[in-house]
């Protein structure tokens, strides 16, 4: 399987990737978590991404694409990878499909995970409670979500135009739209 993962902040992206990607024996590459690991580590990367982050912007797109380029470029990836999120413009999905080009893979999916902006914004603020990631403060919250409607919506058309769409109600429990997702993705 080589997939993407599309859907607002708050979807379930994340859990439902490791779920995906375990069920289907490929890494789930998470470009948040990536980031967030260097900004931990205090990396040259994560001091050159953490203002972006912190403030809910994308951090900018040749420090996104080359991270992504170089993670794409290791063994493991071979047998297959889930994408989630990235791309999150435009740019960032003609890049990965350059990239891709240069490896002689094709994207067999472009997963979306719907959901109501109120639902996800709840979800993003309990989250905040648990985890207590830096960017899941209301203000920044709506700029994510203001980010994901300008930014990357716009992709889920382009990618319904190559035939790849993929989606599915992100709204229920985790084991129900991992089941959903199983399915959509089974029948494919
Ligand atoms: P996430 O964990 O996917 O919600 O990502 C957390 C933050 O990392 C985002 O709000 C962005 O600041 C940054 N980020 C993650 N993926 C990307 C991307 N593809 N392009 C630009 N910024 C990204």
């Amino acid at each position: 399987m080589r997939a993407i993962l599309l859907g607002p902040p708050g979807a379930g992206k994340g859990t439902q990737a490791t779920r995906l990607a375990q069920r289907y024996g490929v890494p789930a590459i998470s470009t948040g978590d990536i980031f967030r690991a260097n900004v931990s580590g205090d990396t040259e990367l994560g001091r050159s991404a953490q203002a972006y982050m912190s403030a809910g912007a994308l951090v900018p797109d040749e420090v996104t694409n080359a991270m992504v380029a170089d993670r794409l470029s290791q063994d493991d990836v071979v047998s297959g990878f889930l994408l989630d999120g990235y791309p999150r413009n435009p740019e960032q999905a003609v890049e990965l499909d350059m990239m891709l080009g240069g490896l002689g893979f094709t994207l067999d999916a472009a997963i979306e995970i719907t959901a109501d902006v109120d639902e996800v914004t709840e979800r993003l603020l309990r989250r905040a409670q648990i985890e207590g990631r830096a960017d899941d403060t209301e203000p920044v919250i709506r700029t994510r979500l203001e980010v994901y409607g300008v930014a990357t919506a716009p992709l889920t058309a382009f990618y319904a135009g190559r035939g790849l769409l993929v989606q599915v109600d992100g709204l229920g429990d985790i084991d129900s739209v991992t089941e959903r997702l199983v399915a959509a993705l089974d029948a494919r």
